[in-house]
């Protein structure tokens, strides 16, 4: 080992994290009624240029909250990239509606929209995009096929905060979007979700459904009209979110920039691929720097390389599993033999790097260093 173990993502708590935590934890509002939680609502939506937010305890119970408030359920069937992250399945399962899935585009690695069309039934209400590793999805080509089959668009924009396409930023294509500030994502309360939309109504039934249905009008008689649940965000989780949303700009700037050097090392070695990157319409914020290993060409298997790496103290990740080999969903009744070549090659040739937001260009270097040498060995 050359140097201390780098691991795949710390946050970055730079900021005011501490102070306002403090400062919560000092005036004794620690629950979900606090000041905090409408501040970082506030600039939260004001950051993706939309109209609403609504703080939630994370990305999962996110994009559930979101699908409840659209009305989904039993008989409903739900359109996911079969490459994501198994949260954005699941939220369609708990709401009794059937999760179908698209292959990844091989360049973007985003839901390949020109295969969408296929997968469209009478049973199908929504159309949930993933902008996976804070690439935005072909969100025109997503909206013309949502508009001719009558469909709604939910974003899964859980590894995307401030990805942008002609400008347009993450959470504000969907009718209704879905945001998660676990640990590892751009923007990080420890544990934590958002939901963002510009529509009055879905707003008030994402409160309303996530506090136990208790009235929105504040009485407190203790009869509910319907079921709910307990989705609320604390103040101390929210005031880590405020001081984030406050470093938002510098801190994606940070991802892209470790990305950048991330590429300048590893684009040349044979057998070493990246994802579709930022061009003229697209800004991609770099959630995490993945590669895909192609063994033939690199001369080492994906799975060898992140034992080669871990031997050097550098930490990595496999990407997802395909949603179509999860047994969880074989089990509720998913398809389970169905043809992804795409997501089944990001899944056997992908992993992630480390990328926290405040890798030196030391640590980069050193990474570099250990896949280039893995290449000649
Ligand atoms: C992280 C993530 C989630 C889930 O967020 P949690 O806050 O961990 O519940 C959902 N979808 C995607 C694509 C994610 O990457």
């Amino acid at each position: 080992m050359t140097g201390p173990f780098l691991p795949v993502c710390e946050p970055t708590l730079t900021g005011n994290e501490q102070a306002y935590v403090l400062d919560a934890v000092s005036t004794g509002w620690i629950s979900s009624a606090g000041k905090y939680v409408t501040e970082f609502e506030r600039s939260f939506a004001q950051y993706c240029n939309v109209p609403y937010a609504v703080g939630v305890c994370n990305g999962t119970m996110a994009l559930h909250l979101a699908l409840v408030a659209l009305g989904i359920g039993p008989g409903d069937e739900v359109i996911i990239p079969d490459f994501t992250m198994v949260a954005t399945a699941f939220a369609v399962c708990y709401t009794g509606a059937k999760p179908v899935y698209v292959d990844a585009h091989p360049e973007t690695w985003n839901i390949d929209v020109r295969l969408i069309e296929e997968k469209i039934t009478a049973r199908t209400r929504v159309i949930l995009p993933v902008h996976i590793m804070g690439l935005l999805c072909d969100m025109p080509a997503i909206e013309a096929i949502a508009k001719k089959h009558n469909l709604i668009i939910l974003e899964d924009a859980a590894e995307a905060h401030g990805a942008e396409f002609r400008g347009r930023r993450a959470g504000s294509f969907g009718a209704i979007s879905a945001f998660s500030f676990f640990a590892n994502k751009n923007l990080t309360t420890g544990e934590g979700g958002m939901i963002v939309t510009g529509d009055a109504d879905l707003f008030d039934r994402c409160r309303y459904h996530k506090n136990l249905c208790f009235p929105l009008s504040g009485g407190r008689e203790y009869v509910h009209n319907d079921i709910g649940f307990n989705y609320r965000l604390s103040n101390l989780h929210a005031a880590v979110g405020l001081a984030q949303v406050e470093k938002a700009d510098e801190l994606r700037q940070m991802r892209r920039r470790n990305h950048a050097r991330y590429v300048e090392l590893l684009s040349r070695i044979p057998g070493i691929r990246f994802q579709k990157d930022d061009d003229a319409d697209y800004l991609h914020v770099h959630w995490m720097n993945a590669i895909l290993v192609n063994e033939g060409q690199y001369g080492m298997s994906r799975d060898s390389l992140m034992a080669y790496l871990r031997e050097n103290g550098i930490d990595s990740r496999k990407l997802f599993t395909g949603m179509h080999r999860q047994k969880a969903l074989h089990s509720y009744g998913c398809e389970a033999d169905g043809y992804y070549p795409v997501s089944e090659r990001l899944a056997a040739e992908g992993l992630y790097l480390p990328s926290s937001s405040h890798l030196s260009a030391e640590q980069i270097e050193r990474v570099g260093n250990v896949i280039l040498k893995g290449s000649s060995l």
